[in-house]
């Protein structure tokens, strides 16, 4: 089984994929977590890679290619994988129509994870992420048992350096530019569920789940 979660930053794309990949034992793909991982390691990639994120902008697509690529021939992903945060451009989707083949039978469901953009900042500006496992908070909305604890992990939370509100901004710009026509791309292609993302973190796993039941 290969899902992809597609929606801008703040939509809940890695709150759902947690549930989702322990729920369906799926590979856990996240662009942003490996690449924030090479960036905190200061590998190769992680030094070309920083600049752009610190903007807000996309990491080119040649960097990123290759390590879904490399990532896709673990042997966890045989058995299914979940992608968050990729792809993120056409390009991108193109290459993965390319690879996958070679991966598994194809895509069977695109989820659009659709929130206003009002609540997009909201959630954002009050995210803390774990520096050991990457799961998400929120200072209102999802806190951690014990402040600034992991729940999953005991790991410290943090506040990512782009979730500040003029690079939120630039984020959700390039999301429209960007990212946004993919919806279309995989909807032509009979692949797309639109969720509705405003709802509690409960109700918007409830319609995913309902779906991925049925494929
Ligand atoms: P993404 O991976 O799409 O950027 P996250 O899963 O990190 O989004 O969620 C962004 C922020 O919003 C986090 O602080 C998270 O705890 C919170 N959040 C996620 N889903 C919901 C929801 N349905 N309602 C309220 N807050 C949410
Ligand atoms: P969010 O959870 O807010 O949607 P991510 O953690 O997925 O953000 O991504 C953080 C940053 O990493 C992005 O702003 C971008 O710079 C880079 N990035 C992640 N995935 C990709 C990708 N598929 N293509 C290009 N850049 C990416
Ligand atoms: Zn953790």
């Amino acid at each position: 089984m290969l899902i992809i979660l597609l929606g801008p930053p703040g939509a809940g794309k890695g709150t759902q994929a947690e549930r989702i990949v322990k729920e369906k034992q799926l590979a856990y793909i996240a662009t942003g977590d490996m690449l924030r991982n090479a960036v905190k390691t200061a590998t190769a990639l992680g030094r070309k890679a920083k600049q752009f994120m610190d903007q807000g902008q996309l990491v080119p697509d040649e960097l990123v290619v290759e390590i879904v690529r490399e990532r896709l021939q673990d042997p966890d992903c045989a058995k299914g994988a979940l992608l968050d945060g990729f792809p993120r451009t056409v390009s991108q989707a193109i290459f993965l129509e390319q690879v996958l083949p070679t991966v598994c039978s194809g895509i069977d469901r695109v989820f659009s994870i659709e929130v206003d953009e009002k609540e997009l900042i909201e959630r954002l500006t009050s995210r803390r992420v774990c520096s050991d496992c990457g799961a998400s908070y929120h200072l209102k909305f999802k806190p951690p048992q014990v402040r600034n604890v992991c729940d999953q992990c005991g790991g410290d939370l943090f506040q990512r350096e782009d979730d500040t509100l003029e690079t939120v901004r630039e984020r959700l710009q390039v999301y429209k530019n960007q990212t946004e026509p993919l919806v279309k791309f995989y909807q032509d292609k009979n692949l797309l569920e639109r969720i509705d993302g405003n709802l509690e973190i409960d109700q918007v796993y409830k319609q995913i789940a309902g779906i991925i039941e049925k494929l």
